[in-house]
This record gives structure tokens, sequence and C-alpha cells, in this order.
């Protein structure tokens, strides 16, 4: 046995579930429970049958953990809906045994892992079309209870970006050298030191970059001097 192979799907107590051992992830639990108790359980966890063993949770660990903070019995949430009043989606407010809807799998001990892996990692590793979201979310008429948005989200979402001219009110109008190339590198304590100790004449002391220049022409002319000293070497001209 190799590869996950689907055996059934199973209304499960929560009783009867093992957290995956050892599960890197660590979910936003209220948030599942906002979405669980307005959407309803739309996914189906995935658990792993062992024989003879517990029943291990490999994806929806944090559904599972939501559902457990729902807790048992009836609670009162409802939210109204075009008019509409709908009851939680856990426990539509009636006496609840907290149970999961999972996908009972077999797999062997490396298949198990990966699949935890890498469900945590596919959702993490998703990129958005920003213009698909925006339009997803104007759906939704400002009620983002158990979408994943707040209203803060879909403002910054919509906002439209700052113009060039807001740009500069905020930041000042660009400077020549706001293009210029950025050197940054690591140098031992010794060489830090030789390098202020050598520009402490700069007329510029506090700024590195006017310490690096008049580095530089010092250098030229060392280097100019001693061209003309080697030009001049009897027996060299
Ligand atoms: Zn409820």
């Amino acid at each position: 046995m190799t590869q996950a192979v689907y055996q059934r799907t199973a209304a499960v107590s929560l009783d009867e579930l093992t957290p995956f051992p050892g599960n890197a992830k660590r979910g936003d639990v209220d948030l599942i429970l906002s979405s669980l108790r307005r959407n309803g359980q739309y996914r189906a966890l995935v658990v792993r049958e062992i024989e003879n063993g517990p029943l291990v949770i490999l994806a929806g660990n944090h559904t599972a953990q939501a559902l457990a903070m729902h807790g048992s019995g009836a609670c009162d949430f409802t939210v109204t809906v075009k008019g509409e009043e709908r009851p939680c989606g856990v426990c539509q407010n009636e006496p609840w045994d907290p149970s999961a809807r999972c996908e009972v799998v077999t797999c062997d001990d490396d298949t198990a892992r990966r699949i935890n892996l890498v469900d945590n990692r596919s959702s993490e590793k998703g990129t958005y079309d920003r213009d698909a979201l925006t339009d997803l979310l104007s759906y939704l008429d400002d009620d983002y209870a158990g979408s994943g948005y707040t209203d803060a989200d879909v403002q910054i979402l919509i906002a439209p970006p700052p113009s060039l001219d807001e740009l500069a009110d905020t930041y000042g109008d660009p400077e020549a050298d706001d293009f210029w190339p950025v050197l940054k590198f690591k140098v031992s304590p010794e060489d830090r030191d030789a390098f202020y100790g050598l520009t402490i004449n700069c007329p510029n002391p506090n700024d590195d970059a006017a310490r690096f220049s008049w580095l530089l022409d010092r250098a030229r002319v060392a280097a100019e001097a001693e061209a003309t000293a080697a030009a001049t070497v009897p027996g060299q001209s």
C-alpha cells in the first residue's frame, strides 16, 4: 500500500479522532469556526484509518479544533441573510454531539506525512488574481462574515493605488540619488576600523557614502602618483 485509498465518508465523533502527531501548521481556529457557523462544514476532514489504531486527522486538524471549540449542545448563533434568519451551520441551534464529516482513507506512514504537509503547504503557496478576488467579494453585499475577509481587508483591496502626486505629497519629490545603486557588504571589524580611520579627515564624516567617495579620490591620486613614479624610474622610461 502506498497512495491514499478512499474507504468511506462518515460522521465521526470528535472523541474518536486523533490530531496528526507533530502537525506543524498553526491554523486560525476562530476564523474557521466563524466560517463553520456561517457556511456549515462544506469540506470533509481527511482521516487515516489504521488497523486496530486510532483515526488520525491528516487534513482538517484546525476544523476539528474549531468544532471542538463550538462544543456540545446548541448555540444561539443566527445570521440574517436577505431577510431570512439562518441557524448556526454547526449545530443548527439544536442539541449537538461534536462530530465531523470525514473521508476515511488508508495509506502508509510516509504518505500520511506527505498528505499532512502538502495540504498545509499547497494553500499557502497559491497566489491571487486580485481583480477576480475583488469581483467575488463585491457580490457579498458588504457582509464578509464566513469569507475569511474583514471590512478592513476589503478596503485595502479596493482602495485605488495612490497617484504619483499623492506619493510625492507623502514621500516628497524623488531626489536624483534615489535611484543610485546601494552597496552593502560585510567586512571584518578590522576593515571597518581601517575604513573609518583612513577617512577620518573626510569633510563630511557623518555620511559613509561621502567617506567612501573621499577614499576613492585618495586612492585615485595615489594610483596616479604610483604610475608617474614608475614611469620616471631610471631604466624603465
Ligand atoms: Zn452552533
